[in-house]
């Protein structure tokens, strides 16, 4: 980006409430049923039909509100939203406006060092390798989602429309940023973080390519140290960490590219087109909606309780950043181990369980780097579906470090355990893995290498001793990778006598 401009990006994140029925109605959530197969009465808007707010939506939209670190208001009131639009088949939404559930906080995050608009945007050094930066959020308001329609033909005669009311009434909440990222790099990263511990919080799962997460970015640029805002543009429903990166930085260009040729930016909704890697306009100014709230009649205004908060807050499990910091700390792992390790809970849990049962934090978490996320990438599984267990692993780390097995033989055992089932130390002692640590087993292979490999055992002696390592290997091939590494270079050193 040209060092005259500077970008400013606020964020807007829809994100669905992980409750099994809607916000105010019992019918189901559950994602790719046939239109209209959940929709009731009150899902349609039919009059008189009323809506009951989801107990368990307000307590997932709180505890959203008080990780992030907002102050969660005693009393917020919904309104509905009414406007023509065809997205919206009931013809308002119920959502929060005026007085919204959560107001303030914010999220840290983490940058990678390097990044070219880091220093001018607040950011401070933080651990090796990464800066820090703080964005605030403005406010955190629950809503029910809208339904959808569908429009086919052009012409009057053929012309039909489809309505489906199956996500009509699905719990949201929109958190919204005050316009503190000044890269799309940083707004990537604070989606990513935000979904991060949403799902980590188990309100939301995730699911970018289902809609359950939703990113709408407000972007404008600035000549630098104009303390005037830009106009805006917002490019709406971008369901990916790149393409929003992507997406942004196409906007960025594309208003820097206007300004400097003395054009003048148009306020008005975008889209991204991932293919073309561009964003095209898809309604102006002229064609905005015109929101018309009115108070909710058929809900009272909702109250949480000091009460009902403090005991949200005291059950909210510790966040990814924290745990980060304790692996670190506690277990003594590195930055890039610990990071890896609580990109989800389940995956930081099964770590911590491994280290408990095992004793030796060191290799829980090089199996669980290695092995069971390799597994779980492969098999395209989260690590609730591995079936080796914490204690299980813990089993043949423990065999592994009394130098029963090799390491080598270790992810053997490791696979037959995954496929069968079975504890290690079983696998071990039906298949004879145990490492063969006695002299006499071992001696007369040594002997036997050594005796058909002349020329090299002769090229050790003359010196060259980067070829000692491949008579280890013979030998380690001969036992099946059985043989202890230590005591055969130990028989090896000394047939040779180098
Ligand atoms: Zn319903």
């Amino acid at each position: 980006m040209s060092e005259a401009f500077e970008a400013v990006i606020g964020l807007e994140i829809h994100a669905q409430l992980l409750t099994a029925t809607k916000i105010f109605c019992g019918c189901p959530t559950a994602f790719g049923a046939p239109p209209n197969a959940h929709a009731c009465p009150v899902c349609v808007g039919l009059p008189g039909a009323l809506p009951v707010l989801n107990r368990k939506a307000v307590d997932f939209a709180v505890t959203a509100a008080v990780a992030l670190g907002c102050e969660v208001h005693e009393r917020s009131v919904f309104a509905r939203k009414n406007y023509f639009y065809p997205d919206l088949p009931k013809g308002y939404q119920i959502s929060q406006y005026e007085q919204p559930l959560a107001t303030g906080g914010g999220l840290q995050l983490r940058l990678r060092q390097g990044s070219h608009l880091r220093e001018s945007s607040g950011g401070q050094a933080g651990e090796a390798g990464f800066g820090e930066k703080f964005v605030r959020l403005t406010r955190i308001h629950m809503e029910e989602d809208a339904g959808k329609s569908l429009h086919e033909g052009f012409a009057d005669s053929d012309r039909k429309t489809y309505l489906d009311y199956n996500r009509s009434g699905v719990p949201l909440i929109e958190i919204v940023t005050e316009p503190d990222m000044r890269s799309a790099e940083e707004a990537a990263v604070f989606f990513e973080t935000l979904r991060q511990i949403l799902v980590w919080l188990r309100v939301n799962d995730g699911n970018m390519d289902e809609g359950s997460l939703r990113c709408d970015a407000n972007v404008s640029v600035r000549r630098r140290g104009d303390p005037k805002l830009g106009t805006k543009t917002e490019v709406k429903n971008v369901n990916s960490f790149r393409y929003l990166e992507k997406a942004i930085e196409y906007e960025i260009g594309r208003h820097i590219d206007v300004i400097e040729h003395g054009g003048r930016i148009v306020q008005e909704t975008r889209l991204f087109d991932a293919a073309q890697g561009k964003t095209y306009s898809m309604r102006s100014k002229e064609e905005a909606h015109d929101y018309r709230y009115f108070p909710e009649p058929d809900l009272p205004p909702l109250v949480i309780s000091k009460e009902r908060r403090d005991a949200i807050a005291k059950a909210l499990p510790e966040l990814p950043d924290q745990r980060r910091r304790r692996f670190i700390d506690h277990y003594g792992l590195p930055a890039y181990d610990a990071a890896l390790l609580t990109q989800t809970r389940g995956v930081a849990d099964y770590f911590e369980d491994t280290a408990k049962h095992s004793g030796n934090p060191k290799a829980a978490s090089n199996w669980v780097m290695g092995e069971v996320l390799r597994n779980m990438k492969e098999r395209a599984i989260e690590i609730e579906a591995v079936p080796i267990t914490p204690a299980a692993l813990a089993g043949l780390i423990a065999i592994v470090e009394q130098g029963t097995i090799s390491s080598t033989v270790a992810k053997e055992v490791f696979a037959t355990m995954y496929d069968s089932g079975r504890a290690a130390a079983e696998i071990v002692a039906a298949e004879g893995l145990a490492q063969i640590s006695d002299t006499s087993s071992l001696e007369p292979i040594v002997r036997r290498v050594v005796d058909t490999h002349g020329d090299i055992v002769a090229e050790i002696r003359a010196g060259k001793d980067r070829k000692f390592q491949f008579l280890v290997g013979q030998v380690m091939k001969e036992t099946k990778g059985k043989g202890d590494p230590k005591l055969v270079t130990d028989l090896m050193r000394a047939a040779i006598g180098s």
